[in-house]
């Protein structure tokens, strides 16, 4: 095999050797049965416990009890963005969000074409570069859920609190931060993530919701667009993409062997701190988009003088083995993706790379 390259792309993204290397040990006869996991019934025994056992490890890592339903669906993040108005945003009432990024936008877009959505605070006018403000007057009673994106993938910034809703229920896209860091998950009614970014490949999307919230959902909508159906099924309604949740399963038992959370948390600080210190010795070499205060672990943005030297940088860092370190399209600039998965090794390099293009280009 080719030596691996540090893979800091930013969804599909990273997943650990070890995974990749069981899954294709057991790709072509999966658990001795004589045929593969894709050849497989949904409804073979062996499908349903390994979907069950996924549903359950997630839960665990996440330390959530009582009331939680995990959901496996299709459709990425991004039909998250339209099915959460279309099930909870209750007639007679408004949905809220807060917008922190270019993900949390297009949320709040889609739930307009379902009923009232209002921004209860956003940071576009800072050009996202840091975490909007919110606080408990800005929510008011007839509001059906709050909406927020934990971490913005293209502009690298997080929440790090959790922000207080009066009880109206808090939904949170997790897609770029869910299993990296410790959080109360049970302050979040419901909670979804593409798997592509640090729970497996692309292909399934997960939902954690609390049975409270279904209470009131709609069932104006088709059957096959209510998560009350993906709730009684165990997610088996209709054939759900195995293979995705199959990975899942093996990248959870990963995480678990890692330490759980708490562990790949203190990883991944150290990961991000490698890079974010090179940034901010670089005498403003490298520049980066976030208010200190809000960066992000996973996502490491920054700016360069100018776009060529970006260009520069970028196809000197292929050549050293690094992948992925352009930035989103939208804005332009660098992001390296450090995602539960990228090896510390990894962002050493990166910075020992950063310190010496500086050392070249300045
Ligand atoms: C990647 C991403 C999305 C889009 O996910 P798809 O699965 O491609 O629809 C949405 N939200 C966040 C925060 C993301 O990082």
């Amino acid at each position: 095999m080719a030596e691996r390259l540090f893979n800091f792309n930013a969804g599909p993204a990273a997943l650990p050797l070890e995974v990749l290397m069981q899954a294709q040990e057991e790709f072509v006869d999966y658990q001795n049965g004589g045929i593969s996991l894709l050849e497989m019934s949904h409804r073979h025994k062996r499908v349903e416990e390994m979907n069950q056992e996924t549903q359950a490890l997630l839960l665990e890592l996440m330390n959530l009890k009582k009331g939680y339903h995990v959901l496996f669906m299709g459709g990425g993040a991004s039909s998250q963005f339209a099915l959460i108005p279309l099930n909870l945003l209750q007639q007679q009432q408004f949905a809220a969000y807060a917008l922190s990024g270019s993900f949390s936008e297009k949320a709040y877009q889609e739930a307009k074409y379902v009923g009232e959505a209002r921004i209860i605070a956003s940071s576009k006018d800072q050009n996202w570069s840091q975490i909007p403000q919110l606080n408990t007057q800005m929510i008011e009673p007839d509001c059906s859920y709050v909406h927020i994106t934990s971490n913005n993938t293209i502009e690298g910034s997080r929440y790090n609190s959790i922000p207080q809703t009066n009880k109206i229920p808090l939904i949170a896209d997790m897609t770029s931060d869910i299993l990296s860091r410790k959080l109360d998950f049970d302050k979040f009614a419901m909670i979804y993530a593409g798997a592509q970014k640090n729970l497996g490949p692309a292909g399934v999307t997960t939902v954690i919701i609390h049975e409270d919230l279904l209470q009131n959902a709609s069932k104006q909508i088709p059957l096959i667009l209510r998560y009350e159906t993906f709730v009684k099924n165990q997610s088996l309604y209709n054939t759900p993409p195995v293979h995705a949740i199959y990975m899942m399963n093996l990248m959870l038992k990963w995480a678990v062997k890692q330490g759980g959370i708490g562990a790949l948390e203190q990883q991944n600080k150290q990961k991000a701190k490698r890079v974010y210190e090179v940034i901010d010795n670089s005498n403003g070499f490298y520049q980066g988009f976030i208010d200190l205060k809000d960066r992000s672990d996973m996502n490491i943005t920054w700016r360069m003088s100018s776009e060529e030297l970006e260009q520069q940088f970028v196809n000197e860092s292929l050549l050293h083995g690094f992948e992925g370190l352009a930035g989103h399209r939208s804005i332009g600039g660098l992001r390296a993706s450090a995602y539960n998965a990228v090896p510390l090794k990894a962002c050493q390099a990166l910075a020992e790379f950063m310190i010496e293009f500086q050392r070249q280009h300045e």
